[in-house]
């Protein structure tokens, strides 16, 4: 079921786009969590992280792993340090069932995540 994210990938709602290539889009996080929050989606409707069925899926994964890297880069986070993450099924927390990578730095993470 498509998700507010679609309508971000669409253009049909606005949002603070970072990054894009034909496979995958990144754009600020509109309640950010630190200074450089970034969400990385796949353009193709995912649910979550359990929905990674195939070798396109997988490799879609990497493109968005390489997304990351380079965004970090572009936000001078790259050698402070950063943390990714999928949030996957309700006890995550996963709000937007449209998968979505979690860019966050500018800050230092405590751990373990609540
Ligand atoms: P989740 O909890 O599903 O892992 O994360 C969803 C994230 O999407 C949240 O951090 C939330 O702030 C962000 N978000 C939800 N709706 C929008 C929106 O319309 N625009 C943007 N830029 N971020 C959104």
């Amino acid at each position: 079921m498509s998700t507010i994210f679609s309508k971000i990938i669409n253009r049909e709602i606005p949002a603070d786009i970072v990054y894009e290539t034909e496979n995958v889009l990144a754009f600020r996080d509109i309640n950010p969590q630190a200074p450089v929050h970034i969400l990385i989606i796949p353009k193709i409707e995912i649910s979550k992280v359990t929905d990674i069925k195939t070798p396109e899926h997988s490799h879609l994964m990497g493109e968005m792993i390489e997304a990351a890297n380079k965004i970090a880069k572009q936000e001078n986070i790259s050698e402070t340090g950063f943390r990714l993450v999928f949030n996957c099924g309700d006890d995550s927390g996963q709000d937007v069932y449209h998968l979505h990578l979690h860019l966050l730095g500018g800050r230092k993470l405590s751990w373990p995540p609540g």
